[in-house]
């Protein structure tokens, strides 16, 4: 791969700490093979470098590209008919989902993200029909629809070995709804079921398939605490120590899981996983909302990672995530934008601006409420710290990954920009992804002038629109009567789910902390 000069009316290079980023102006990065060697002025570097091709002409902001830390499905629940609900109950409606072809489903949330400036994705896949062999053919159509678009993907497939309906056992479920119901949801459970074993025997052969891929990482992802059995925390433990990899989970997300946690062992989620062996920085925590004081403690203190899945705690009615707190630890936090962000999109410049602004608590002190730097810091190198591409990306430094992407700095700025405004807040308060001209990933450019540069955008989108457009088969019909049956049963399992006094959620005990 040729060497090229990416420049820059400012190179935003990394972000230093809460106020402050590395910043060059007129600057430049060079690249060579995918990989950066240099960035400073871009008057030195070309002079240095003569004849070296030059992306961008001198009036872009040149960034690390984003790192979406949390992403599941390519046409959004609401898309496939599951509108915004309670978690627990939104589970339900997703069984009504309807089939999507795996590459058109994966191209098309792709290019949603690389047109924000996502570079990088952690993909946590689920529920592809069993046996083992399927859904490593699915996850391999996954994974190429990645490299087909050029993007960078850290995988992995989310292990389920118990409670797939509700926090309780299947069989416990099931035995609650009339037996015809129960009869057609059964086998419809039972199709995404695979023995522990295969969830490993899954992820070594994906590591195996794309060993030589620079830019597809496999990592493991224990579903939720109340998904796994003792048995399967083990086993991730274990397969994590031996080959060294980092991996995500969800936890907290909900009241009910806090509840669950308690009636599971009569002490915390993150106490659980502590004595499971799993905190540690190469465990990350998607969700989090529900973690009390003495979590977030526990949380900071054994380096553990979080990913922040802003628009959907709001979306799901999970709660409010303690952000203000977890920063004032030092907590590192990474941004999801999960299933879909505020428009129903996966768009990082509106998620980053969401979490901007929906932590500024009452009050005066700054060092209370999130700053640009830091919500910029958490879309690149925080992010990058939850996949398995750990420090070589989110950040634009000698030997990272050549992984940027160019904002037009006049759209944002025009036709006025106080000078006093600096440039990351410049970015993270108003740069749309209209303003995205150039998206480069591993030195490729994916993504320039707004169009994709490997792949028809349109053409797949009409594809997918075409066989969307067929009438829903009998077992998509079914699946749906079934969908609708579950829910009034779901609502009865949660009723009196939570305990009589349920804990106030951290965040709003911590405004003043
Ligand atoms: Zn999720």
């Amino acid at each position: 791969m040729p060497s090229s000069l990416v420049r820059g009316r400012y190179v935003i290079a990394r972000v230093l700490d809460r106020d402050t980023a590395e910043i060059i102006e007129d600057g430049a990065v060079l690249q060579r093979d995918g990989t950066i060697v240099e960035v400073g002025r871009f008057a030195e570097l070309s002079a240095r470098h003569p004849g070296v091709e030059v992306v961008g002409d001198g009036r872009h902001v040149v960034l690390p590209g984003f790192v979406n830390a949390h992403h599941h499905v390519g046409l959004t629940p609401l898309q496939l008919g599951s509108p915004d609900m309670p978690l627990e109950l939104w589970f339900g409606t997703r069984l009504a989902a309807r089939s999507v072809d795996l590459r058109l489903d994966t191209l098309y949330s792709a290019f949603e993200m690389v047109e924000s400036g996502i570079t990088t994705v952690q993909h946590l896949q689920g529920r592809i029909p069993a046996p083992v062999d399927n859904i490593i053919r699915g996850a391999t159509e996954t994974l190429r629809a990645y490299q087909a678009i050029g993007m960078r993907v850290s995988y992995a497939y989310m292990l389920r070995d118990q409670n797939r309906l509700a926090y309780e056992a299947d069989e416990a479920f099931l035995a609650r709804l009339p037996r015809d119901l129960a009869a057609q949801l059964g086998p419809m459970i039972a199709s995404q079921a695979i023995p522990l074993e295969d969830n490993f025997v899954l992820f070594e052969a994906l590591r195996e398939a794309f060993r030589d891929e620079p830019r597809v990482g496999i990592q493991l992802a224990p579903a939720n605490l109340h998904w796994c059995s003792d048995a399967a925390l083990e086993r991730v433990r274990q397969a994590c120590a031996q080959h060294g990899v980092p991996f995500h989970m969800h936890l907290l997300e909900t009241q009910y899981q806090k509840a669950y946690a308690e009636k599971r062992a009569g002490i915390g989620a993150v106490r659980q996983l502590e004595r499971a062996g799993l905190l540690g920085p190469h465990c990350t925590l998607g969700h989090g909302v529900w973690m009390s004081e003495e979590d977030i403690e526990l949380v900071a203190r054994t380096g553990t990672r979080v990913c922040h899945n802003c628009s959907s705690n709001l979306r799901l009615r999970s709660g409010v995530a303690a952000l203000n707190a977890w920063e004032k630890r030092g907590v590192r936090v990474a941004i999801g934008i999960d299933e879909a962000g505020l428009n129903d999109d996966r768009d990082m410049l509106v998620e980053m601006r969401m979490v901007l602004r929906q932590h500024r608590v009452p009050g005066m002190d700054e060092r209370d409420v999130p700053t640009p730097c830091q919500v910029l810091r958490m879309a690149t190198e925080h992010g990058a710290g939850t996949t398995a591409f750990g420090d070589t990306i989110g950040r634009l430094g000698p030997g990272c990954a050549a992984d940027m992407v160019l904002v037009d700095w006049d759209r944002l700025a025009f036709p006025y920009l106080d000078r006093d405004v600096g440039v990351v807040e410049a970015v993270v308060q108003r740069a749309k992804a209209e303003g995205v001209d150039t998206v480069m990933v591993q030195g490729e450019v994916i993504y320039a002038g707004r169009r994709f540069t490997r792949i028809d955008k349109e053409a797949a989108l009409a594809e997918l629109a075409a066989l969307l457009a067929r009438p829903l088969t009998p077992e998509e019909e079914r699946r749906r009567e079934v969908s609708r049956g579950v829910l009034p049963y779901l609502r009865d399992f949660y009723r009196d789910y939570l305990p009589d006094r349920p804990a106030a959620p951290f965040y709003v005990t911590s405004a003043r902390q």
